[in-house]
């Protein structure tokens, strides 16, 4: 069984480091805490077997790969273009959008209706020939 830390197991299972937490917390997946070599003790993720799907986050690893996310958890304000990924020290996702904005985290955007997604993140996205967003993508 191979431990990996919360950030490793978001990359691997591409869901966010909050749905890694949020399924450690519905027990469906195994985490436990263990001292590191170096002094001081980290949370280790039990990855499971290729092909699990987790029903907290089924919407969002069924999704097609897209680059559109909320920064935000209630889903709230303006989907954006996510630029690059980055790892705070609590090692939750720190995404930060085309247009300069900085996330918390990032939350899937299962439906990207076009008045919520940013415009400033659009207009950056076609400047670089990045793929467009489709909005409400059939399901
Ligand atoms: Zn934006």
């Amino acid at each position: 069984m191979e431990k990996v830390t919360i950030r490793e197991a978001s990359q691997k299972l591409r869901i966010s480091t909050a749905s890694v937490r949020q399924c450690i917390r519905n027990g469906e997946l195994k985490a436990f805490r263990e001292e590191k070599p170096e002094g001081g003790a980290g949370w280790v993720v039990e990855l499971p077997e290729e092909g699990w799907v987790s029903e907290a986050v089924a919407l969002e690893m069924n999704r097609e790969f897209c680059p559109w996310w909320w920064g935000t958890a209630d889903r709230s304000g303006q989907i954006h273009y996510v630029e690059s990924l980055s790892a705070s020290s609590w090692e939750e996702t720190v995404p930060r959008f085309l247009c300069g904005e900085v996330g918390d985290n990032i939350w899937a955007a299962t439906d990207l209706p076009e008045e919520l997604l940013c415009l400033e993140c659009q207009m950056r996205a076609m400047e670089l020939k990045l793929p467009q967003a489709t909005p409400n993508l059939p399901r």
